[in-house]
């Protein structure tokens, strides 16, 4: 597996994150036009359809905003313990895409420590 550098990894975690937020927020302007062209005085069917657009969108929204929110913390949490406890190097090892778990291994010193998954913070 194709393995990339913490900095550049954690590079993309964010524009990860952040597409999640644009979608969660273009899925919040869905959701105030569709109030806003279709309105909630109309009757009948319209009225049910309206509402169950309403609540699948609303959905949408919570979804995506938890999304974002997962992977925005995750990306801070494992900056915060990337710098490495020995010799003071910051994010100078390689991750593994895709993984919970990152094994971090300096590439200065050579000292072991693992982010993420269960087990948080470094040792
Ligand atoms: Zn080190």
């Amino acid at each position: 597996m194709q393995k990339l550098r913490f900095n550049r990894w954690h590079e993309q975690q964010l524009y990860q994150s952040f597409a999640w937020l644009i979608s969660c927020l273009l899925a919040g302007f869905l959701f105030l036009s569709i109030i806003e062209m279709v309105g909630l005085t109309s009757s009948g069917l319209l009225f049910i359809g309206t509402l169950v657009a309403l609540y699948i969108v609303g959905l949408a929204i919570i979804e995506l905003f938890r999304r974002f929110w997962m992977s925005f913390t995750f990306a801070q949490a494992c900056a915060s313990v990337a710098t490495c406890k020995v010799c003071g190097t910051y994010g100078l090892f390689e991750v593994t895409p895709d993984t919970r778990q990152i094994y971090a291994r300096c590439q200065k010193c050579d000292h072991h420590w693992v982010i993420g998954g269960d087990h948080d913070a470094s040792q």
